[in-house]
């Protein structure tokens, strides 16, 4: 592989989204945000008013959905069949139905696909993020990063994200529904959440944003120079 990549795995809330943005400006390279394409897909099941059970018919779904996504960590636009899906996507409902379609295999091996296309067609080095990018996607990737950090910590990252006043409550709640989250993403049949045997494990609970992107920053000079 020619292309420089930073593998990025991890569960809900362990900031991948924030840190591979913000690595990806720093090295001028681009990034991809895989959950972003799961849950436009996700997007178009649900305005078609698709039972989630049923595979096939999510399946056929994703594949009669053209996904347009944009990989400038300054400027993300995603696209379902044209339609602009950026907002959308983020939606409660979204969100608690994205873990049963990307259960699909199907789903993931048009979107894998889709992934691997952008990777080879990217003239920078680029931030891939998502859970199964080490394993999966780019198992060939000479650096891999898997985030963790505890519920506790996610929820409240993820919660303060929504709401910087957030109380306790809404926290613990976020905890229940990421727990729910990861305990599908993790206990699926394909392509579960988990590290790659040669990724680098970075427990973000007690670092700030700018201490986890300098450490990644360093690692990919020290892989890429
Ligand atoms: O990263 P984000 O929380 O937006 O991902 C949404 C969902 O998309 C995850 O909970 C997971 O079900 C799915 N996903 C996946 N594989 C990826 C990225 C996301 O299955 N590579």
């Amino acid at each position: 592989m020619t292309t420089k990549t930073l593998a990025l795995d991890g569960p809900a809330g362990s900031g991948k989204s924030s840190v591979s943005r913000a690595v990806a400006q720093r090295l001028g390279w681009v990034m991809l945000d895989t959950g972003a394409m799961y849950r436009a897909i996700t997007w178009s099941v649900l305005q078609a008013n698709i039972d989630l059970q049923d595979g096939e018919a999510v399946a056929q779904q994703a594949l009669s959905t053209a996904i347009d996504i944009t990989t400038d960590p300054g400027n993300f636009v995603i696209t379902a069949n044209g339609e602009d899906v950026t907002v959308a996507i983020r939606s409660p409902e979204v969100t608690s139905a994205v873990s049963a379609v990307s259960a699909v295999p199907e789903v993931r091996k048009l979107l894998v696909h889709l992934q691997r296309e952008a990777v080879a067609n990217s003239d920078f080095g680029i931030v891939i993020e998502g859970r199964d990018i080490g394993t999966v996607v780019l198992p060939d990737s000479k650096l891999k990063v898997f985030l963790t950090a505890t519920p506790e910590a996610r929820a409240k990252r993820r919660s303060r994200e929504v709401d910087p006043l957030a109380d306790m409550q809404t926290i613990a709640r976020t905890q229940e529904e990421l727990q729910r989250r990861d305990a599908k993403d993790s206990g699926r049949e394909h392509s579960p959440l988990k590290p790659a045997l040669d990724a680098q494990i970075l427990d973000t609970s007690d670092l700030s944003l700018e201490e986890v992107v300098d450490q990644l920053v360093l690692l990919a000079h020290k892989t890429y120079s």
